[in-house]
Parts: structure tokens; sequence; C-alpha cells
């Protein structure tokens, strides 16, 4: 058992949270300590208390491509990148690499996240060894990937990667086709076929222009569309980016109840354009919020990534995008795991430095949180019960041996 005590929640409320086993017991304003004389106790009366962030859409292990190519748009960018991946992406630079990756998310306040590459089992053994939930999906392209000669084999090894995870509590398994200007028809058709209305699909979307483009013209019409046709479009779609979408696909989308993830930081840097995330959200999409991989962004800061989301919708509207809905965004969990800050939910707490010197004055702790913060003020973060990181240290991982491991693997690319 824990008892968080008199922490502020994001209402500006003192509060007391009692965790029991991997679920939250007991939210309100004082939990008599008498209720549980066995749990550790967190004072958290400098603390804001949050639910944790999910990163909906990552790329974990291409932390070791962190920096390697910047200031290229995505076709040119995704050109060099195909090229490194072929060359230095194997099992165990995965597993190392998104370990780095599970260090650096948790570290900002992230406790579950939505990954897709190659050698996802390894992505998951790493998200599981620090202790994060997470949703893995290998990568599908119709070609040859550092992982599978084909699509074909993809799809088998993930119907392995499910039949592996189909009971597990913190890891699921999804299906994972890179994009349409990726996938041939041929494969859609074949993944399609393959699998049911219960699983889940995740795709990159209307990233750019020159994608919405490329697929007009192999497909005659717009992304959404191609997916509808396929039968692809679903409650359990996941559709990143997002941003070259006409208010037909938009439609769409919320009839078929599929998921945007919106990656503000890597729209900009890949010069990819601005989503219309409010118009989406005020017309009934459910909108998560994703980093994207490292090699695009170019940090996997959840924090950074709502503030970004924030800042970037004042361009067009001052209001809509308010602090409070860009950390509820942020804390979207796509319906993976039944994560929130109340009685009954998973426990997945962090809680934040109300000491710090960016803290100081509070009159809005979600301003705070989404205009004033960093990554800096995460203090402690709990996942599924669990105390994984406490004093802005980690409990129980050897992140040396991280940081080493990685940095041998990246001697290889070059680094300094
Ligand atoms: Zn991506």
């Amino acid at each position: 058992m824990i008892l968080i005590k008199n922490a502020l929640n994001l209402d500006g409320f003192r509060t007391s949270i009692l965790i029991e086993g991997n679920k939250i017991l007991k939210v309100q304003s004082d939990v008599a300590q008498e209720l549980s004389p066995q749990a550790t106790i967190i004072d958290a009366s400098n603390m804001l208390a949050i639910s944790g962030f999910f990163n909906a859409h990552t790329h974990a292990a291409m932390t070791i491509f962190r920096g390697y190519q910047d200031d290229l748009a995505l076709q040119d960018w995704l050109n060099k990148i195909f090229k490194l991946e072929a060359a230095y992406v194997d099992e165990t630079m995965v597993y190392w690499c998104s370990k780095l990756a599970c260090l650096e998310m948790v570290s900002c306040g992230t406790t579950g996240f939505m990954d897709m590459y190659f050698f996802e089992d390894q992505v998951a053994k790493s998200a599981l060894d620090v202790g994060l939930r997470v949703v893995i999906g290998e990568g599908l392209l119709s070609f040859q990937t550092p992982f599978c000669a084909d699509f074909k084999e993809g799809l088998k090894k993930t119907f392995d990667l499910k039949e592996k995870y189909k009971d597990h509590p913190k890891a699921k398994v999804s299906f994972a086709p890179h994009s349409l200007y990726t996938v041939e028809k041929n494969d859609l058709e074949l993944l399609s076929n393959t699998i049911d209305k219960n699983d889940f699909v995740q795709i990159h979307l209307a990233e750019n222009l020159t994608e919405v483009n490329t697929v007009l013209s192999k497909f005659g019409q717009p992304p959404t569309f191609v997916l509808e046709e396929f039968g692809l479009l679903n409650s359990n779609t996941y559709l990143a980016h997002c941003v070259h979408l006409t208010d037909d696909e938009i439609e769409l989308i919320q009839k078929r109840n599929a998921h945007v993830i919106h990656n503000p930081q890597s729209n900009m840097k890949l010069s990819s354009g601005i989503s219309s995330v409010c118009k989406m959200i005020q017309k009934g999409v459910d909108v998560c919020l994703g980093t994207d991989g490292c090699a695009s962004n170019n940090n996997l800061d959840m924090i950074e990534e709502l503030r970004s989301a924030a800042l970037l919708q004042k361009l067009f509207n001052p209001s809509y995008m308010n602090a409070k809905l860009a950390v509820r965004i942020a804390q979207n969990f796509g319906g993976f795991f039944d994560v929130a800050l109340s009685e009954g939910k998973l426990a997945d707490v962090v809680l934040i430095d109300l000491d710090a010197i960016e803290a100081i004055p509070l009159y809005n702790p979600a301003s705070f949180l989404a205009y004033a913060a960093n990554s800096k003020s995460v203090d402690t973060v709990i996942i599924d019960g669990k105390i994984i990181y406490k004093n802005k240290e980690f409990v129980d991982v050897d992140v040396q041996e991280v940081k080493f491991n990685v940095k041998k693997i990246a001697k290889k690319i070059g680094s300094l």
C-alpha cells in the first residue's frame, strides 16, 4: 500500500491518494493513516499529483538516431533513416535503445506508450523491465525490413506476439502497417482479411502533403477513405499525425470512432504542417498525444509536447486548446488501459515538484503544468501501484548500464 498525503490536484484542491495493489483505493481530502497502517507514506504537501502521461505514438529504439539527421522534410529524412536502419537495427540495439527511451519517458512522467518499430518483442521487454505499460506493433512494410523479409512475415510475427502477450496486464499488441505509401494494395487486403475488428491497428496517416498526393495517385482517394475501403477504420484504429485531412475525412473518423494521435513537435520539425486537432475534438474525435520517435523530435518529453500542442493551436484560436485540454490529451490512454486519478482505476500517479523555481508563484496548477513546468519538475512516478522513480531517481534500474550500452552501439554509427 502507498499513501500519498496532501498533494495538490489539477483543480487546485488538496487530496490524499491511497493505492492498494495496482489500483487506486481512495482519493479524498484526507485518508486517515489508521486506515492504512502498513502503507508507505509519501508526504506530497509540496507536490502536484497527476495521472501518468500516455505517449501514444513513438518509435522508442530510435533514440539511437537522436540528432543524427535534422533539418529535412519527411520524405528526404525517411530515405536517410531507412538506410541507417538497414545497417544498424538488430535485436540488441532495439532492447538497449528502447530501454533508454523508457528511462527518458518515465523521468518525464510518462507511464505507458504505444510503439511501432522492429523487433518489438525487445521493446516490450525493455518497457516491462523498466515498469512501463506498452502497446507494441511490429512495423509492417511491403519491402524487406531489418526484422522481416516481407509484409506477410511481419504479419505472422505480429500474430506470434499477440499470442505471447494475450493475457499480459501491462503489454498489448497492435498491427502496425507503417503507412499507405509504404504498404501495397495487396498487403492491405491481406491485413484486412487476416485480422478481426477486435485487433488494434496503428498507422501513420496524412502526415504531409507529399504523402496525401502519393496516396491519391496510388489509390484514387484520400487516405482515410482508403482505410475505410479496406475495412481498417473502426474504434480500434489509431491514426498518427493526421495533419492533412479533409472535413469529410474528419467526419468519417468520428463516425467510425477511430482515434487520432497528435504529434505537434515532429510535425513541426519535419515541416509537415499543423493538424486541426481542435476541430477534430470539437467534432467528437478522440485525440491522444505522442512525441513520435527521437529521430524527429528529438526527445520524448510529454510535458514539452503538451505545451507545443497548446501553443501551436493558438495560431488559430487563443482559447480552445487551453492548459487543461492539453494535459487531458497527454493523459489519454486511448482505451488501452483504464488509468485515471480516481477510485478503482489503475494506479499510475506522477508527483510534480511544486518547490521548483518555475512553479512559484502558483495560481493555477494546470497552467503551471502546461506553460511553465518541465520534466525536471517530475519527482516521483508510480506505475501499476509500484514506485519506479522517486526523488528524481530510478528505484530499481541500472541507468549507467543502459547509457553504457547505447553509447557503445552509437559509437559504431559515429557518435562523438
Ligand atoms: Zn512515427
